[in-house]
């Protein structure tokens, strides 16, 4: 199911250009179109839900998923091993600025933490 107004659905749809690098039948994986690192994916279900607050039993397999996708591509992709961060953003304090659920998929530098 799409939102309308979503501009995530749109790309999953197709109907907004996105660098897509992964995709299969639950998620797709594309360029951040303001990288904050060498390599900067987003990974988002194609199913539409806002945020993590918003997840449910019914997309736990979804989200399992998601993450064992994100180690993947960091495997394929041949940073695996010098190491990556998952960020998934949410709600106003954690910085969510696109309401349909994401993981951020950083890689090609250091990060520290706590981040800001
Ligand atoms: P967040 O702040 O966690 O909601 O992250 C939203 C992310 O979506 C930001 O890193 C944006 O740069 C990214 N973004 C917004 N619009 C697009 C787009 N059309 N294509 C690719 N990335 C986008
Ligand atoms: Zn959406």
């Amino acid at each position: 199911m799409s939102e309308q107004g979503c501009i995530f659905c749109k790309i999953a749809a197709g109907e907004i250009p996105a660098e897509r690098v992964y995709e299969d039948d639950v998620c797709i994986a594309f360029n951040d179109i303001t990288p904050q690192a060498p390599t900067h994916l987003l990974l988002i279900p194609r199913e539409h839900f806002d945020s993590l607050d918003k997840a449910e039993a019914g997309h736990k397999a979804t989200l399992g998923h998601m993450m064992l996708t994100a180690a993947n591509i960091a495997r394929d992709k041949g940073f695996a091993d010098d190491g990556y961060r998952i960020v998934i953003n949410t709600n106003s304090d954690g910085g969510q600025t696109v309401f349909h659920l994401h993981v951020h998929l950083l890689a090609g530098r250091p990060f520290v933490f706590p981040p800001g």
